[in-house]
């Protein structure tokens, strides 16, 4: 548990939380300002600030249970799609520095739109930019 960390709170049962699923490993409550109603949070019990501090067996257990909880956010709420998405960063939105992947329901002409939303503006890459990105990601 990390000091001052409002989901290890939630985890240790110091600060209330909705929670929706808990295994040995994971934790899953409703977010306290929704996006949409059902809007759920899911986190690795033990502390990690960005998605490369997770173990590769905890980033495992979390998407389990992202894999099941998804279509049970959604019929519980009788939403139409999930968005599910993490902010890794504070660049790229991040508040809580504890990983959380976000669990929002969607509805047919809410409003919203798609993770391609996210980004500013886009870059124009050459084709051997491109390539050279790929190579990076890869080595
Ligand atoms: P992010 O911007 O990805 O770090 O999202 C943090 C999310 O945590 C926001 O959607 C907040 O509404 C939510 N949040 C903050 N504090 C709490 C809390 N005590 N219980 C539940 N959700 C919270
Ligand atoms: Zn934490």
């Amino acid at each position: 548990m990390a000091d001052d960390c409002i989901f290890c709170k939630i985890v240790a049962g110091e600060i209330p939380g909705r929670t929706v699923y808990e295994t040995d490993s994971v934790l899953a409550f409703l977010d306290a300002n929704p996006l949409a109603s059902g809007h759920t949070l899911v986190i690795p019990k033990a502390h990690a600030e960005r998605l490369d501090d997770l173990s590769a067996g905890a980033a495992a257990d979390v998407f389990a249970a992202v894999h099941e909880l998804t279509p049970r956010v959604e019929s519980a709420v009788d939403a139409d799609a999930v968005t599910v998405g993490i902010n890794d960063g504070s660049a790229a939105g991040q508040e809580v520095p504890h990983v959380h992947v976000h669990l929002v329901p969607r509805f047919e002409g809410d409003g919203g739109g798609p993770i391609h939303a996210v980004a500013g503006e886009r870059p124009d890459l050459s084709d051997a930019e491109l390539d050279a990105i790929a190579a990076d990601i890869a080595e």
